[in-house]
C-alpha cells in the first residue's frame, strides 16, 4: 500500500463556497513534475493566508494543497540537476496557486523551480527567510542596483512588523544603514531596535493621503504595504532616491502624482518574487546567507506545527503575526 502523508486541501463547492480541510494524500495524487521532495519545513506568508482564508483570489485550480514555500530533502528526480538527497528550497512559481503546494508531507515540482539550500542555512532557517524575506531581499538588491547604499541617507521601511519589513530591517541594519522603521504596532518598538532599526515611526504619519511632494526624509524606501503610505513614501524620498514596491498589505491602490518622479528623479522599483528568474533567485539566496544575520533570524521567528497553520494564516490577514512563522513539520 502506498505511504500517505497528512496536506491540507483547499476545496470549493458548486456555489464556489471555499472550504479547508486536513487530509491524507499518497504520492499518485500529486501532480505533474520531475522531482520530488520530502517537505521538512514551510511557512506561513501573508499570501497563504489570503489563499486559506479565500480573502483574495490567490488560488486558481480546484481543489489545492495551499503553501508558496518549502524547504526539504529531494526523495525521487528524473531532472539531471538534482539527486535523491540533495537540500532544496521553493519559493513561489504558482505552486500554492495553481499546483499542489507545501502544505503536505510531500511535494512534486519541476526541477527548474527548485534552487539548493545555501551552506550553513538549515531547512527551518530558509524558512524562516522564505518567500518574505528572500523578496526583502530583492527590494535591498533593487536599491542597491539603483545606487541607494547605505552612505546615501535613511532608507524606509513599511509594514516593519511583518515578514518582509522585519527582514528588510535585518538585512539593511547589517549592512551599515540608518533603518527608519514604520508600524502600526507602537508595541514592537523595542522588537524593531532589537532587529536594527535606527527610529521607529508611526504607520499614522504615512497614512492620510498623500501630498504631491512633502519634506525630503529618506533617501530609500521598501514598501510591504502599498495605497497612501507608499504614495507618502514616495512623496518624502530625497532628490533621486528610489522606492521598492512589493506588497500591498494597506490597498492596491496608489494614490499618488508624478510630482515625486518628474520634480525629484525619485524611482519606484517593482519587486515581483514569483517569477523571478533562476539567475535572481541564486543571487538572492546567497545574499541571504551572507548577509542576514542568523541570531536576528532567529529572532523575528517563531514556530508551529502542521496542525496550526490554518490559525496562523488568519492570524497573518488580520496583521496579528510578528515578523515569520516557520512550520515544522
Ligand atoms: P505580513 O502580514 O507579515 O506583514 C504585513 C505588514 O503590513 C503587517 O505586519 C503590518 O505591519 C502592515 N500592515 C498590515 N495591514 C496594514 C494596513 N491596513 N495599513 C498599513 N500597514 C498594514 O505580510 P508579509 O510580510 O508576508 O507580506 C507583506 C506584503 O508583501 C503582502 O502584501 C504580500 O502579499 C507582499 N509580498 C509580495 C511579494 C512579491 O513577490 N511582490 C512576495 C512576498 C510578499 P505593522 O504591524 O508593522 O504596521
Amino acid at each position: 500500500m502506498s505511504e500517505t502523508f497528512k496536506a491540507i486541501l483547499v476545496s470549493r463547492d458548486a456555489d464556489k463556497k471555499q472550504s479547508v480541510a486536513m487530509t491524507d494524500l499518497t504520492e499518485a495524487d500529486l501532480m505533474e513534475g520531475d522531482v520530488t521532495v520530502a517537505v521538512e519545513a514551510t511557512t506561513v506568508n501573508y499570501k497563504d493566508g489570503l489563499a486559506i482564508t479565500g480573502k483574495a483570489p490567490v488560488i486558481r485550480r480546484w481543489p489545492l494543497v495551499p503553501g508558496i514555500d518549502f524547504a526539504g530533502t529531494v526523495i525521487s528526480s528524473s531532472n539531471p540537476d538534482w539527486r535523491k538527497g540533495d537540500k532544496v528550497i521553493l519559493n513561489g512559481w504558482g505552486v500554492g496557486e495553481t499546483h499542489f503546494g507545501a502544505y503536505a508531507g510531500r511535494a512534486r515540482v519541476k526541477g527548474d523551480w527548485l534552487v539548493p539550500l545555501p551552506e550553513g542555512i538549515s531547512a527551518h532557517d530558509a524558512m524562516a527567510v522564505g518567500t518574505a524575506g528572500y523578496t526583502a531581499m530583492l527590494c535591498v538588491m533593487a536599491l542597491e542596483r539603483h545606487g541607494i547604499l547605505s552612505d546615501r541617507g535613511p532608507v524606509v521601511v513599511t509594514g516593519a512588523a511583518g515578514g518582509v519589513g522585519s527582514v528588510a530591517v535585518s538585512i539593511l541594519s547589517s549592512l551599515g544603514y540608518h533603518v527608519i522603521a514604520s508600524t502600526g504596532r507602537n508595541a514592537e518598538s523595542p522588537y524593531l531596535i532589537d532587529l536594527g532599526a535606527a527610529e521607529v515611526i508611526s504607520r499614522d504619519e504615512l497614512s492620510q493621503p498623500a501630498k504631491p511632494l512633502a519634506k525630503e526624509r529618506w533617501a530609500g524606501g521598501i514598501d510591504s504595504v502599498g495605497s497612501h503610505t507608499l504614495a507618502n513614501v514616495l512623496s518624502m524620498t530625497s532628490y533621486g532616491g528610489a522606492v521598492a514596491a512589493c506588497g500591498l498589505a494597506g490597498g492596491m491602490d496608489l494614490p499618488s502624482s508624478v510630482a515625486p518622479f518628474i520634480l525629484r528623479g525619485v524611482s519606484l522599483l517593482g519587486i515581483d518574487s514569483v517569477m523571478a528568474p533562476k539567475a535572481v533567485r541564486l543571487e538572492a539566496w546567497r545574499r541571504i546567507g551572507a548577509d542576514l544575520d542568523l541570531q536576528k533570524l532567529a529572532s523575528l521567528s517563531t514556530t508551529i506545527g502542521f496542525d496550526n497553520i490554518m490559525d496562523a494564516a488568519r492570524d497573518i490577514v488580520d496583521g496579528k503575526i510578528r515578523g515569520r512563522v516557520v512550520v515544522d513539520m
